[in-house]
């Protein structure tokens, strides 16, 4: 996605969720390491880290923007621009925000080894390789098995 167009979706996404105008600048700035988004309190533009667009739903970052517009909704109408605020809330409830970004590595991002449980089934997602001679189910001791390996995404 371009800016151009992220531009466009927030503009959208304030028309359509907030019923005003989005009448300042959204751009991805990759510099973004664990936030979604930030709000800029002095020129209120938007910058969105682009590890979170998905690039077919966009489930994730429409939630980052609608969260990011009830910051700059909220202090263009002269409230404040925090999280803890009953205005903060209720709107960001109201538009379907996300209360809080996703981290820049989702979980499933990390997880790259998938073990079942051979006897009851429990499965263990796994950043690391487990030493399968070492460790056996945590509920029932069966012995563990590797699944599948996951290929690490883009990310
Ligand atoms: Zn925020
Ligand atoms: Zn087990």
């Amino acid at each position: 996605m371009t800016n151009e167009q992220l531009q466009k979706m927030v503009e959208d996404i304030s028309i359509k969720y907030f019923a005003k105008p989005f009448r300042h600048r959204a751009y991805f700035n990759s510099r973004l390491k664990t936030t979604g988004g930030r709000y800029h309190l002095n020129d209120h533009n938007i910058d969105i880290n682009p590890k979170m667009d998905d690039g077919q739903t966009h489930e994730v970052l429409i939630g980052i923007i609608k969260h990011e517009l009830c910051h700059y909704h909220l202090h263009l109408a002269g409230y404040s621009a925090k999280h803890n605020t009953k205005q903060f809330k209720q709107l960001l409830k109201a538009v379907g925000g996300s209360r809080y970004a996703p981290r820049t590595q989702t979980r499933t991002a990390q997880i790259k080894y998938i073990y079942r449980c051979e006897r009851c089934g429990l499965e263990y997602h796994r950043r690391r390789r487990i030493n399968l001679v070492k460790y056996v189910c945590g509920r029932c001791h069966g012995r563990l098995h590797l699944v599948n390996e996951i290929q690490q995404q883009g990310a």
